[in-house]
């Protein structure tokens, strides 16, 4: 398989879901070997990958470099894993990836929009060459070595219950299952990240609120909790700067979690 990435540059604008500031980004072709980098609009760039900094909290991904900080970037990251974009320049202009409705939808279609472009190079896939998990109390993530990507995800949660998904990656399922799962909150959470400062942008239209009287708009999908978290995980994986092969197992994980595995698996390959 060869690497890719996108025809031409596309724009979307947008309000952050933590800041609540008008952001705008414009994805650019990129040659091969470039992977994934944002570019800031006065020249300053940072490649992602885990040797970035990465700043995980229950809410979010945060990057962080030379005093710049990009607020949000599992979307982002998680539509170009998805569609299986090797390459592409980030350009952002504020602090935060737009939070769009708060799925990757909207970048999926803008991707699609732009056009997936086949480059000279063979893809470099990670390969696990052993299983890593992590566990911590009731929680865990466990990778197993496999020669295609797929993920089983359970979740539980007040008023959501157990949600449980398994799912075998293709661009187009991601696409179809994946992709326009939302962003979800819980009304007491929300109120307590309001007075921390965070969820600024937070609103109906970019997230699902859960409370006791159920939710702030009909689902997309029934499970559309647990699919919302594996999107996240797409993007979280996606900092390891390259496309990974693997079956990876995840009971009530969240962004911590996930990087925790990623930096796990920078180690196990880095040292062999
Ligand atoms: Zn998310």
């Amino acid at each position: 398989m060869k690497q890719t990435t996108i025809k031409s540059s596309v724009e979307i604008k947008g309000i952050g879901l933590h800041t609540g500031k008008e952001s705008r980004i414009i994805i650019s072709p990129a040659p091969a070997d470039t992977g994934i980098v944002f570019n800031f609009a006065d020249k300053d760039s940072l490649k992602v990958n885990v040797d970035s900094m990465i700043i995980s909290t229950n809410r979010g991904t945060i990057l962080a470099h030379n005093g710049y900080s990009i607020y949000t970037v599992e979307h982002i990251l998680s539509a170009l894993n998805g569609l299986e974009i090797d390459n592409a320049e980030i350009m952002l202009e504020g602090e935060e990836i737009p939070s769009c409705d708060g799925s990757a939808k909207a970048f999926v279609e803008k991707l699609k929009d732009a056009g997936i472009e086949i480059l000279g190079k063979a893809r470099n896939i990670i390969q696990l060459p052993e299983p890593i998990w992590i566990f911590n109390g009731d929680k865990g993530i466990f990778a197993l070595p496999s020669d295609r990507l797929s993920i089983y995800y359970a979740i539980e949660f007040p008023w959501i219950g157990k949600q449980w998904i398994f799912y075998e990656h293709s661009p187009s399922r991601y696409e179809q299952e994946i992709a326009p799962a939302r962003t979800f909150g819980f009304e007491e959470e929300i109120e307590m990240l309001m007075t921390e400062g965070l969820a600024k942008g937070g609103s109906f239209l970019n997230s699902i609120i859960v409370g006791r009287n159920g939710y702030s708009s009909p689902l997309r999908y029934p499970d559309e909790f647990v699919r919302h978290k594996l999107l996240d995980l797409m993007g979280d994986i996606y900092l390891l700067g390259r496309r990974i092969n693997a079956t990876i197992f995840v009971v009530k994980g969240g962004h911590n979690l996930h990087v925790e595995l990623v930096k796990r698996i920078k180690e196990v390959i880095n040292d062999r």
